[in-house]
C-alpha cells in the first residue's frame, strides 16, 4: 500500500502540531505505523490522501450513524449556510433540537447544549456538585468522560479507591475528589459510598463501556447503582456520549430501563458537526445558570450550522426505528461473521457485542472491566490491525476501542470486511 502523501503530511504536521495530531489516538501509536491522513468518505468507505480505499469501521468515533455524506444532513446544513455560520443569539431550530432530544431521551426533560462530550461530562458535574452541594464524584475504571481534570484520575495502588492523578497537569487536589471503582462491581461501589457517606454528589457511569473496548453492565449493575444513589442521594450520570441514539433512540437508557438523573450526550447528536449536550431532570437543570446559580456558557454553544446537522440526524433516527432495525442486523451478521472465522481457524478470542458495537480481544477470558480488558494481547492487535489495515479494513487503532457500524455496511461490505477479517486471523496464527 502506497502511502507515500499521508507519510510526508505527517512529517510535516510534527513540526507543526504537537505529535503530529489534533487528538492522541488518531497517531497510531499504539498499534505503530504512520497515520492516514483522510480526504473524503461516503457511505461505508473512507479514503486516504494517496487515493487507497477502506471500509469504515471508526465512523469517525461514532457520529457517522447513518454512513459518511448522508445526503439528508449535507443538505440540512447547506440550507443552513447562507444564513451565516454564527450568531451567539438564541434560534429556533436549537429550541427544536432540544424539543426533540427530550422527547428521544428518557432521562431528559430539559437539555443545555456545548460542543463536545467532554464539555458536557465537565458541566454535568459542575452541576451535580452545585446542586447537591457535595464535592466527590465516584467514576469507574477504563471509562472515559473526556478529558476533563477530574476524569483524568487513574485508581489508587491496591485496594485504594482515591485517586490519583492521571496526566501531569491533574492536580492532586482536583484528584482527592475523584473515587474510582471497577467496573461491574456493585459492591466496591457500595462500599465507597459507605465510606464516604454524605459527601458523594455525583456518579458517572457510561451504561455501556465502549471505551475499555466494548464492555456490557452485568444483569442488574445498572439497577444496583440506580437503587445506590437513590438511597445516598448521589445523582447518578450515564455518558451516553457514544451510546446515545446509537444502541436505540433513547440510548442505553432505554435498552437496559434504568432512568439516571442526568445525561450527556455528544458525536451522534452533531450528526459530524463539534456538539455535546447535557440534560437531565428539571429540577437539577434549572440551577444551570441564568434559570439557577451554576455557571456555564459558551460562545459557540447551540451553533447554527451543527444544530442543523444534529436535527436532521435525529429527525431521521426519530422518524424511522426500522433504522435500528437495520443497525441492530448489520452488527449481528458482522458479528456472527466475525465468530465463525474464528472458529473455522480455532482461535477462541472474546467478542463483546451489543447492537452497532463490538469489539475482538485477544484474550480467551471475558472481558468484564478494565482489568480483564487489559489482559488481551495488545501486540496480536497491532498485528492484526496492520493486517486489516493493508486489507483495505480501517479499525479503531487500538485494542481498546470499541467498533461503530454505520446503516451503510451492507452485505456487501461485511462479506469484503469477513473476508479481510479470515484471511489476517489466518495469516497471524500460521
Ligand atoms: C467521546 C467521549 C467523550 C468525549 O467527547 P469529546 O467530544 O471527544 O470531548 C465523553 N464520554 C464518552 C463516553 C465518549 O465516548
Amino acid at each position: 500500500m502506497n502511502i507515500e502523501k499521508s507519510k510526508s503530511l505527517f512529517a510535516k504536521a510534527q513540526g507543526y502540531i504537537p505529535g503530529g495530531v489534533n487528538s492522541p489516538v488518531r497517531a497510531f501509536k499504539s498499534v505503530g505505523g504512520d497515520p492516514l491522513f483522510i480526504k473524503t468518505a461516503k457511505g461505508a468507505m473512507i479514503y486516504d490522501e494517496d487515493g487507497n480505499e477502506f471500509i469504515e469501521m471508526i465512523n469517525s468515533w461514532g457520529p457517522m450513524l447513518l454512513g459518511h455524506a448522508n445526503p439528508i444532513i449535507e443538505e440540512a446544513v447547506r440550507k443552513a449556510l447562507s444564513d451565516s455560520l454564527s450568531f451567539g443569539a438564541p434560534t429556533a431550530r436549537e429550541v427544536e433540537v432540544a424539543e426533540l432530544i427530550t422527547h428521544m431521551v428518557p432521562s431528559v426533560e430539559k437539555v443545555r447544549m456545548v460542543n463536545s462530550g467532554t464539555e458536557a461530562t465537565m458541566s454535568a458535574i459542575r452541576l451535580a456538585r452545585g446542586y447537591t452541594r457535595k464535592d466527590k464524584i465516584i467514576k469507574f475504571e477504563g471509562c472515559y468522560h473526556g478529558h476533563g481534570d477530574s476524569f483524568l484520575i487513574a485508581a489508587g495502588s491496591g485496594a485504594a479507591t482515591l485517586g490519583t492523578p492521571d496526566s501531569p497537569g491533574v492536580t492532586p487536589g482536583t484528584a482527592k475528589d475523584t473515587l474510582i471503582a471497577p467496573y461491574n462491581d456493585l459492591e466496591a461501589v457500595q462500599e465507597i459510598a459507605q465510606t464516604h457517606k454524605g459527601e458523594i454528589a455525583a456518579l458517572i457511569i457510561e451504561p455501556v463501556a465502549g471505551n475499555m473496548g466494548c464492555v456490557l453492565p452485568k444483569e442488574g449493575f445498572l439497577e444496583g447503582l440506580r437503587t445506590l444513589c437513590d438511597a445516598h442521594e448521589i445523582v447518578l450520570i450515564f455518558d451516553e456520549v457514544m451510546t446515545g441514539f446509537r444502541l436505540a433512540k433513547g440510548g442505553a437508557q432505554e435498552l437496559y430501563g434504568v432512568i439516571p438523573d442526568m445525561t450527556t450526550l455528544g458525536k451522534i447528536i452533531g450528526g459530524g458537526m463539534p456538539v455535546g449536550a447535557y440534560g437531565g431532570k428539571k429540577e437539577i437543570m434549572d440551577f444551570v445558570s441564568p434559570a439557577g446559580p451554576v455557571y456555564q456558557a459558551g460562545t459557540l454553544s447551540g451553533n447554527p450550522i451543527a444544530m442543523a446537522a444534529g436535527l436532521a440526524m435525529l429527525t431521521q433516527l426519530e422518524e424511522n426505528p426500522a433504522l435500528y432495525t437495520k443497525l441492530n442486523e448489520i452488527g449481528a451478521r458482522t458479528v456472527k461473521e466475525v465468530q465463525q472465522n474464528l472458529d473455522r481457524l480455532s482461535l477462541s478470542y472474546t467478542i463483546n457485542h451489543i447492537g452497532s458495537m463490538f469489539s475482538l480481544f485477544f484474550t480467551d477470558a471475558p472481558v468484564v472491566d478494565f482489568r480483564s480488558a487489559k489482559a488481551a494481547d495488545t501486540t496480536k492487535f497491532s498485528g492484526y490491525f496492520r493486517g486489516m489495515l493493508e486489507q483495505g479494513v480501517y479499525l479503531a487503532p487500538s485494542q481498546f476501542e470499541a467498533l461503530f457500524l454505520s446503516t451503510a455496511f451492507e452485505d456487501d461490505i461485511i462479506a469484503l470486511f469477513s473476508k479481510a477479517n479470515y484471511d489476517v486471523l489466518k495469516a497471524m496464527h500460521a
